[in-house]
Parts: structure tokens; sequence; C-alpha cells
């Protein structure tokens, strides 16, 4: 039996509406005491007097490139990135090569997450076939492998047809359907947000409206059909108005994620041409990102993720127009959240926290984001005050392409800890 005992840490554990100082005694990977002075001999001891300790940080957009583009990322790299931020449980996209779209993608997703046994790797099977908008994956058999959603992300089903056959099916294998919502007619070959910037950078632009269209459609058809629907990275004031409507009318099999890049920044980041700022849905205009921050003030949003989305370097150093989509952001989600809504004055560090632990597990239904005794020892212990400056250089990510690359964030994590292991202390991953 091995125990560990993290004192004098402020704990915020949103789950059980803990925001106070107090121990937490871990054993045998399990949480199994919480409060104030604990005297115990334990074989380990974190003193986090001045930090926060907060429940692991979950993330359930994350496109990790294993199989297939393991130039780009793998599972392992992902599993380090994440340490380093944090997270303790990823969601992993289908969008590898091959698709996840079958059982045994699925299966060896699963045995590399567990051969690399650094953090929790859910993965997720495609909507179709080879997410090709077609016809429906294995849906059913991947879930019986261990799928927790399926998706089709990085593309959207255009036919309404195929995608409200998908949820029925969806509804009936009892399964999460995650949207990436836009209307290809409309993006085109837009490859920035439609606005102003675009126009004096002279590029073609994506306008807000292909993701409002995508985003009703979607809701409409989880209304009808009711399945789960989970709408990935919203970005638009047109899809959290909807979002809101849709909530406020009664849907509770709906929920919806903001990244945090979307709250914090906007299309200006594109101007000089600068590929890390391109992605999709883009970097929006400062309209829309006060529309997204005012819906995460009214807890329209259940959960904040990266869409971490690492690329070699060649694929941004193209021009602007023919660059790759994404920024990576799993060593940088919380400070990001910490610096642009917490010390911005916009929400509490307790519902900020909530937004990375309890809400994401919420949606994807796992057993993970809270500090309960009997609860896996996913922590994560950091400094909410502590500001440093984003080098992207010297990430664990295969991917160096930072949306927030030079940008002083506030907020930096010095211990994540996985089944009641030690996996990051003080910048080094612990094997
Ligand atoms: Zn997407």
């Amino acid at each position: 039996m091995s125990t560990l005992l993290i004192q004098n840490g402020h704990v915020i554990d949103p789950a059980n509406d803990i925001d106070a100082p107090n121990d937490i005694l871990v054993r045998d990977g399990k949480i199994v005491q919480i409060g104030k002075g604990l005297s115990v001999d334990a074989d380990d001891v974190i003193d986090a007097a001045g930090l926060v300790v907060c429940p692991g940080l979950i993330d359930i957009q994350v496109h990790v490139r294993e199989p297939g583009r393991e130039d780009k990322e793998t599972i392992e790299t992902a599993s380090m990135a994440a340490l380093a931020g944090g997270v303790t449980s990823i969601v992993a996209m289908p969008n590898s090569a091959p698709a996840a779209d079958n059982q045994t993608v699925i299966e060896f997703v699963i045995k590399r997450a567990r051969e690399v046994n650094l953090v929790n790797v859910y993965p997720t099977g495609a909507i179709t076939s080879g997410q090709k908008g077609d016809s429906l994956a294995e849906i059913n058999e991947m879930k019986r492998s261990g799928a927790i959603a399926i998706t089709d992300d990085g593309v959207d089903v255009q036919n309404e047809v195929v995608l409200r056959r998908a949820m029925e099916y969806a509804k009936t294998c009892d399964i999460l359907l995650m949207s990436h919502c836009e209307v290809d007619n409309l993006t085109d070959s837009g490859v920035m947000h439609e606005g102003w910037v675009s126009t004096q950078l002279g590029l073609p632009g994506t306008p807000a409206v292909s993701e409002d269209l995508a985003v009703q459609k979607n809701i409409m058809l989880a209304q009808m059909t009711g399945a789960r629907l989970h709408l990935l990275h919203n970005s638009t004031k047109g899809a959290v108005s909807a979002i809101k409507a849709a909530k406020a009318a009664g849907a509770n099999n709906i929920t919806a994620e903001v990244s945090v890049q979307h709250f914090a920044l906007t299309d200006e980041e594109c101007f000089g041409y600068n590929t890390n700022a391109k992605m999709y849905p883009p970097l929006r205009s400062r309209d829309h990102v006060d529309a997204i921050v005012e819906a995460i003030k009214d807890d329209v949003i259940d959960a904040f993720t990266t869409d971490h989305a690492p690329h070699i370097e060649p694929d941004k150093l193209e021009p602007f127009k023919h660059a790759a989509f994404g920024s990576i952001g799993l060593e940088t989600s919380f400070a990001v959240m910490n610096s642009y809504l917490v010390k911005a004055g916009h929400i509490s560090l307790s519902k900020g926290i909530s937004k990375m632990t309890n809400g994401p597990a919420a949606v994807a239904r796992l057993d993970k984001g809270s500090l309960s005794v009997g609860a896996d020892a996913d922590i994560t212990i950091f400094d909410p005050d502590e500001n440093w400056t984003v080098d992207a250089k010297q990430s664990f990510s295969k991917g160096k392409n930072c949306v927030f690359d030079g940008k002083e964030l506030t907020g930096k994590v010095h211990y994540t800890i996985v089944d009641g292991h030690v996996r990051f202390k003080q910048g080094d991953i612990i094997r």
C-alpha cells in the first residue's frame, strides 16, 4: 500500500462545492481522506502551501494523430503535453489515418494508451465510414470496444439524412454524438473569420453564419431524435444564442463546449499572416468573443477544451492560404483560462476549474473530475499567480504550432498526479 499526502494546499473541487484549505490523503491510487490538518505518516508528502489543488483536468477534444500521423504527434507525446498542462484525461478525436471508424482502431488507441501509461485516454469513433459523410461507421461495435462518443470532427456531416440516421442510431446505442458545426458550401475556401481583418489581409473568409446554421441544424435534429448531442468548439454569437435558447426550452440532451482560444483571442491574431492563428473554427471578431464570454458567465457552456491540433513545421510555414488549420494547446489551456477569464474578472477560479473537470466529465459521462473519497486520485496542483511566457519550442508536443507562443500567461502547473502517481513535477515528466 502506497500513500501520498498533499498538505497545506487550497483545495478547489467544484463537484463537491469545496473551495478551502484542506489536506488530501491518497492510498493505492484512490482518494481516501480530505480534511484540515490530516496527521498521517505517508510514504510521500507534497507541500502545497500557496498552491491550489484541484481534480485533474479533463480535455474532451484532443487530436493525438496516432495511428498514421506519428510525425505530428503520438499518444505518448500528447500524454506528456497533457501532463505538463495539468490534464489527466484526454478524449482522442478519430481523425487519424486511417480514421477510427471501426473497432480495430479503437482497440489500438486503448492498447497504446495503456502501454504509454501516463494519462487516461478515451477514444472516440467516427460517425461515418472514413469520415466521408456517407454511410454510418461501425458505431455499436466501436462503443463495445470502448469508444466513448462518435464524431466526424475535422469535418461536419453535411447530409441531414445521414446526420438524422446517425443520431437515431446513437440514441439506440446510447452513445454521445459530438458535432463539428459547419456548412461546407458557406465555408467554401475560407481560411479565417470573414470580417474587417480578412478584408485587410485580402484572405477569403468564412462567415459566422456557416457555424450558426450548422449548430441550429444539429440542435433541431437532436431535439427530434432525442440523441445526446455535444457541440464542439463553439465560436459565434449565433451558436451560443441557439444553445442558450435550446437549453432554456429544456433540451437536457444537448451540451456545448468552447475551446479556450475562442474566448481569449480575436481574428486580429491573423495579422502578419500568422499561420499559428489559422484554425477551425477560426478566431472570431471581438463581438463574437464577447458573446462567448457572456455565454460562459451564463453557464450556457458546459466545458472548455483545447482542440489540440499539432502539425509538423512545414505545414505551418506555407502561405496563410495553404497552411494547415489548428493550434496545440494542452500545455497552455489552464493558464489561458486563468488569465483570460479568472484574472480578467469574468468568472471565479472555481467556476473555471469546473468547466475543465466535472463539467467535461458530465458531458462525456466519465467517472472522473472530482476529489470525492473513493475517486481515482487524478489531481492537479498549480500556482494561480505565477507568470510565465509561452515558448512553444519547449513543448512536449511534437507540434510547436501554438497560437499563444510568446504570450505571457498567469497560472503554472507544478504537479500532475494520475491514479495516485506523480507523473509531472516542476517541469519534468516522471515515469
Ligand atoms: Zn472541429
